[in-house]
């Protein structure tokens, strides 16, 4: 059955009116880089929530408070000018999931160097991402990105090739996978309307592709987006291009709002009568068995 676009631009619409509160921030990574003002502190803590945003809310949020409370109020400057509180700082870094002590230690140290070289002000990362002639080129653009971080990684390290944490917290440049967390990141830089930032100018929302976490798969192929059953960076791009026909100039726009419904409303992607009832989404929903009342407002 194809789908009723004005409908569901409609529910997306009122899942957005609900979510855009700054009460629900705490549920995502964005809320570290949001506690900042600097636009070059909130490109570095962007970076380091994007990388490590993989796992559950709890254990991301457990892992980064620590690290960012130890950076001080200006984590760009702590980095940069790696002084003594930065080398205790390293000392005192956890394992995270699929990253050793050392892991950690590696990427923080190669950040630190990396930030005190770039010469450029804010921001300080785009042009990573960009062509000779400052073009944005979809998955090229995310290879060379990748790429430069996989050098740059291996000179702090001296060895190739990478350990497998170190692998996984950039991810590697030639794998055909969603690039979720790059994306993610590129979604924050880029789009300027809540909740993101707007920070980098060369690139457009409408390039970016849409960042695919496991509840979002599971979510558009509910939503009847698409019936793929396997999620690549072709479908990432897919999945955006869909989006356009609802927002042209900015299809990530309701990315951060299908989140919550994962993250707050407790969305398995299967009929559950208690969260299904109270969910925006119930109308254009395809496991809610039809004749359910529409959701009660207020
Ligand atoms: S109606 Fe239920 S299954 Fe469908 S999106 Fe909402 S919570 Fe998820």
């Amino acid at each position: 059955m194809p789908i009723d676009l004005e409908l569901l631009h409609s529910k997306l619409e009122d899942l957005k009116n609900k979510y855009q509160n700054l009460t629900y921030l705490d549920t995502d990574p964005i809320c570290f880089p949001k506690q900042y003002k600097d636009p070059l502190d909130i490109e570095v803590v962007s970076l380091i929530a994007c990388l490590y945003a993989y796992g559950n809310v709890k254990s991301i949020q457990g892992f980064l408070k620590p690290i960012f409370a130890t950076l001080g109020p200006s984590p760009y400057q702590t980095l940069k000018e790696s002084g003594n509180s930065f080398h205790s700082f390293l000392k005192d870094l956890n394992v995270y999931r699929f990253q050793t002590k050392k892991d950690n230690q590696v990427f923080f140290q190669t950040l630190a160097r990396v930030v005190g070289e770039t010469k450029q002000k804010s921001p300080l990362m785009e042009s990573l991402f960009l062509g000779p002639n400052g073009e944005f080129k979809d998955t090229v653009s995310f290879q060379k990105f990748q790429s430069f971080w996989e050098e740059e990684l291996k000179k702090t390290t001296g060895k190739k090739p990478l350990s497998y944490g170190l692998q996984f917290l950039i991810g590697k440049s030639t794998s055909k996978s969603p690039k979720k967390r790059l994306s993610l990141f590129l979604r924050w830089m880029v789009r300027t309307s809540y909740p993101d930032f707007g920070i980098y100018k060369k690139i457009k929302p409408n390039q970016i592709p849409f960042p695919l976490d496991v509840h979002i798969q599971k979510l558009i192929q509910i939503l009847g987006i698409t019936n793929r059953k396997s999620f690549g960076s072709k479908e990432a791009y897919l999945i955006k291009d869909f989006f356009l026909k609802i927002k042209p100039d900015d299809p990530l726009l309701y990315d951060f709002y299908l989140t919550r419904v994962g993250i707050i409303e407790k969305c398995k992607a299967e009929y559950q009568k208690r969260v299904c009832e109270n969910c925006y989404l119930k109308e254009v929903c395809l496991v809610v068995p039809r004749g359910i009342e529409p959701r009660l407002q207020g």
